[in-house]
């Protein structure tokens, strides 16, 4: 092999340095290859156990000692000896750092090492370029005209075949795992692709370009592709959280700071700067391992909250879960229960009436008895239908004109000899003036007043009870008033709270479930009204209300 090894070829160092500036040689080389170097070994060093982190380094030491070859030949070039020798390894450096991509992209998308029969593909297919370079079968010699190693054919074609397979690959397994990918796995994916596109194929195209063209200023630009893609490798760490990069980023002013300071050493001579110098290092050192030791404890501390976040939000998600299978539960077994109780209740009454004969007074006072249990029993069964009701969105309302005035007086007649019974007096308060019609669902509102009627005379010991009427603006008002147990001011926001029942009014009623004024706000706010209460403390008795539209569509404020 005739390499020509001439040492001192000055016209081809002046040739190449009239074609192409020596600063765009040397910016296109040196930054790129740190910037490759620094971002392969943070990631490395971060996670060195990582595969990826091992290939992503793979790739930029590759490409930088490719880089550092490829300089040398450009400003060493007027000695063919270097040039030779640092020409050999590019074609191979080239290849293994498009392996390295290929590689690279396998695992960042399946996360996981490839298959050990693509790894012999590759490697197989990595073979004749690799051996070629130590058996010095890919270069032919050098020429002088050009100042340039002459490259085999051969080699040359192969190593385009080589390029160009390893870049499709990437591009149709990208695409493919693209496709099937859920969202935040597709912006990964195609930033990842785009990033390395840009890396390969500038690379590739620019070299093959400036070859076709004759002018080697496009090889150079070509280059800075890698910058490009570790600009967005560097995105998708910071984006996807592989790192931690605030604490990285102390660490890195901190010890820039000290090496900094530490510098001045070299120069500075006067004993009293030397002094000040220490005394800065000194406080550089301790401020900066203060804010590091900080910033660390808030990372581990937004690490801790992240992880007690995601746990609530799953014990959340299966509590919503519990949640709904509990209403369905519900509504099952309710609607189960009220046939056996409607049949219960139907029975009773037909036995007091006398129906299957004569009672005797003890028998008819037992029977009175099972009555009201069953009406109870009744009550509560559908209390809770209303509720899986609303909760399931299926309560149906069926609105129309109502008079309330009637409705409260069919109420009054319920509940009279109920308050008789208890020595309550029970009163209905007659409107002054004209009471105006209401919109509403009239069996709705009947239940939810009732149910206010109904709690007044049971959390009343001793005392009254007075329902009134009278219009309110664009709606009507109905209020209970009792001279009962009251209600406590820490008590008052819950009360319509789904299943919320007083602290004393358990001592009262023991069958209380607290549904009922949940029940009714529902309702209420289902048919554009509003339902409240008054209370000026525990013994101070209480004002329920509910408040009906008189039209449609009223705004609540
Ligand atoms: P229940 O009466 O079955 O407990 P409610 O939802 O109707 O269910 O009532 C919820 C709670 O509100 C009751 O447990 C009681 O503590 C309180 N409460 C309701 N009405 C009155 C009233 N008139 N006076 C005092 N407390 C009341």
């Amino acid at each position: 092999m005739n390499y020509n090894l001439v040492t001192n070829i000055q016209w081809c160092h002046q040739m190449i340095a009239e074609t192409v500036p020596l600063g765009l040689v040397y910016y296109s080389h040196i930054p790129t290859a740190v910037v490759s170097l620094l971002v392969g070994f943070f990631v490395f060093f971060k996670n060195r156990k990582s595969l990826i982190s091992k290939l992503l380094l793979g790739l930029s030491l590759t490409f930088s000692m490719w880089l550092m070859l490829s300089l040398v030949v450009w400003v060493a070039n007027y000695n063919s000896a270097l040039t030779m020798v640092s020409w050999a390894p590019l074609g191979m450096l080239n290849a293994l750092f498009f392996a390295c991509s290929l590689y690279f992209v396998y695992v960042f998308i399946d996360k996981k090492d490839i298959s050990f029969f693509k790894k012999v593909i590759l490697g197989l297919l990595l073979l004749p370029i690799v051996i070629s370079t130590p058996l010095d079968i890919n270069l032919a010699g050098f020429t002088m005209d050009a100042c340039e190693a002459i490259e085999m054919d051969m080699f040359l074609n192969y190593l385009l075949f080589f390029e160009i397979l390893v870049s499709a690959w990437i591009i149709i397994f990208s695409v493919q795992r693209y496709l099937k990918a859920d969202d935040t796995m597709r912006k990964q994916i195609k930033l990842l692709l785009i990033g390395i596109s840009l890396f390969l194929i500038s690379f590739f195209a620019a070299g093959y370009y400036a070859t076709y063209v004759g002018d080697f200023r496009y090889e150079l630009y070509g280059l800075f592709g890698m910058t490009v893609f570790m600009g967005f490798l560097a995105y998708l760490i910071v984006q996807y959280k592989a790192f931690n990069i605030k604490l990285l980023a102390a660490q890195a002013l901190v010890t820039a700071l000290v090496i900094l300071i530490a510098s001045q050493y070299l120069f500075v001579r006067n004993a009293t700067n030397q002094i000040l110098t220490g005394v800065t290092l000194i406080l550089a050192l301790g401020f900066g391992y203060m804010l590091i030791k900080s910033i660390k404890a808030e990372v581990e501390r937004k690490e801790q909250l992240q992880k007690v976040s995601d746990s609530l939000a799953k014990a959340n998600d299966r509590l919503r879960e519990l949640d709904n299978a509990k209403s369905e539960f519900i509504s099952i077994a309710s609607h189960q229960l009220r046939t056996p109780l409607t049949a219960i209740k139907g029975f009773v009454s037909l036995l007091l009436e006398g129906s299957y004969g004569k009672l005797t007074p003890k028998v008819a006072d037992v029977l009175a008895k099972v009555d009201t249990s069953n009406t109870r029993l009744v009550d509560l069964v559908e209390d809770l239908l209303n509720l899986s009701r609303i909760e399931a969105g299926r309560m149906e309302y069926d609105f129309g004109k109502v008079q309330l005035t009637g409705i409260i007086e069919e109420i009054y007649d319920t509940f009279a000899v109920r308050a008789k019974d208890k020595k309550i007096s029970l009163e209905f308060e007659k409107p002054k003036g004209e009471i105006p019609e209401v919109t509403t669902d009239k069996t709705k509102i009947r239940e939810v007043i009732s149910n206010l009627v109904d709690n007044a005379i049971k959390y009343t010991p001793k005392g009254n009870v007075t329902v009134r009427i009278a219009p309110a603006g664009e709606f009507v008002r109905v209020s209970v008033s009792d001279t009962g147990i009251g209600i406590s001011p820490e008590e008052l926001p819950y009360l319509f709270q789904k299943f919320s029942r007083g602290k004393d009014s358990v001592k009262i009623n023991v069958s209380s479930t607290g549904l009922g004024l949940h029940v009714g706000k529902k309702m209420m706010e289902a048919m554009g009204g509003r339902i409240g209460v008054d209370s000026k403390g525990a013994g101070a008795g209480s004002t329920f209300w509910v408040e009906a539209p008189r039209e449609m569509g009223i705004e609540i404020m």
